[in-house]
């Protein structure tokens, strides 16, 4: 790192998306300029950051030696290569016990079945033979999953029905490591924000229902509307899993709700796309309290400053409409937060979010909406 930076913490990020983004705004608030490991010039964050350092994966260990600390927002980091650095003595947070849980869904299945959690039954898929005979315990539809997280805007999560349609993602896919899972009849996709430091100290944010349309999510609703019994659940279980994994920054514990009760479906060990609401909705948002506890300092209050919140996410358009055009418009819609990410629009990308708070989730999410169709240049109704 440039010994002319401006920062007592040398903190690396890796990776430049848009959560990078928010988690170095974050940290210049405190007077902390991160430095970035970008892949692309355009990438979101490095196109705010100036000094982000644009490299190939293999570059990491230098771009680490430069940093106090190192912290990532997102999963596509080859594993091995992050354990070498951490036994080089880099401070990695979180380090590689919480990271292979977090990138690597088949460890993660493993450890958090040893542990009890509940978890839809799975199994290794190396050839058309192990899918059968899953199949042939848990039946259709099955889950394929790449145990690894999917670059953005590629699937990831395969929902198959019958045979022919798994043997089409095996001979697609076949070539990455994947995995079943059994099917989960979800009544609510939950996400539990926990930030912890370094030692054990923790803070949970309020919990989040995200909603989903064809595996995307669309929108994000706080608190969730669950009562007061699953949501307490929802956040000891992820308290639990954050000291076990003795994670480090913001854990995020996505969650189903089944007949059966809570069902834990991913981590990820980063601020999330859920948790947006709380840049304006927390006294300290979770970009900040994840800058905050990776370098080990006091934790900020992550409380509901309103009762309810609604997230929109604004994701590309099919006709590749930038958002941005569309600004003036967006702002003139009384009390929605407006986020864009600089990045370049196409369908489905995820280009910006909207926030707006109300008494209830449905007042919150009539104006949130309104500015999210402002965003696309429609009328907002
Ligand atoms: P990603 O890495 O893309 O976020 P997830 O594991 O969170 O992958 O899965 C994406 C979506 O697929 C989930 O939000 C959920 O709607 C659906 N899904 C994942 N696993 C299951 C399952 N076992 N049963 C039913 N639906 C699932």
């Amino acid at each position: 790192m440039s010994p002319d930076l401006p920062s007592l913490y040398r903190l690396g990020i890796v990776g430049a998306g848009q959560i990078a983004r928010m988690t170095h705004q974050a940290a210049v608030k405190l007077g902390i300029t991160p430095r970035l490991f970008a892949e692309r010039i355009d990438d979101s964050a490095a196109l705010a950051a100036p000094g982000a350092v644009f490299n190939h994966p293999d570059a990491l260990a230098a771009f680490a030696a430069d940093c106090e600390v190192l912290t990532f927002e997102h999963e596509r980091i080859d594993i091995g290569l992050l354990q070498a650095i951490e036994d080089n003595g880099r401070l990695l947070r979180p380090g590689t016990k919480t990271i292979r849980a977090a990138f690597d869904k088949m460890h993660q299945r493993r450890v958090l079945k040893n542990r009890n959690y509940n978890v839809p039954a799975f199994a290794e898929i190396r050839g058309p033979d192990d899918l059968l005979d899953f199949v042939a315990d848990h039946g259709y539809p099955v889950v394929l999953k790449t145990v690894r997280a999917a670059p953005p805007g590629q699937r990831g999560v395969f929902i198959v029905d019958n045979r022919s349609e798994a043997m089409r993602v095996l001979a697609e896919f076949g070539e990455l490591d994947l995995m079943a899972e059994q099917y989960q009849a979800i009544m609510k996709e939950l996400v539990v924000l926990v930030v912890r430091r370094p030692g054990g100290l923790s803070r949970c944010y309020p919990l989040t229902e995200t909603i989903n349309h064809d595996g995307f999510c669309t929108e994000i609703h706080t608190p969730a509307d669950i009562g007061h019994r699953l949501a307490t659940e929802a956040r000891q279980l992820a308290i639990d899993l954050a000291n076990d994994l003795d994670a480090v920054g913001v854990l995020a514990v996505e969650l189903f709700l089944t007949i059966d009760g809570l069902v834990v479906n991913e981590l990820a060990a980063r601020p999330h796309n859920a948790g947006h609401f709380t840049i304006e909705g927390c006294p300290t948002s979770q970009f900040e309290n994840h800058v905050r506890a990776v370098l080990d300092l006091p934790l900020g209050p992550t409380w509901a400053i309103h009762p309810a919140a609604v997230t929109v996410n604004v994701l590309g358009d099919l006709d590749g409409v930038d958002p941005a055009q569309h600004l003036p418009e967006a702002l003139a819609v009384e009390g929605a937060q407006i986020h864009l990410y600089g990045k370049y629009p196409k369908p489905r990308r995820k280009l910006g979010h909207v926030t707006a708070f109300a008494d209830d989730v449905k007042q919150a999410a009539q104006v949130a909406r309104r500015a999210e169709a402002a965003l696309h240049g429609r009328r907002p109704f």
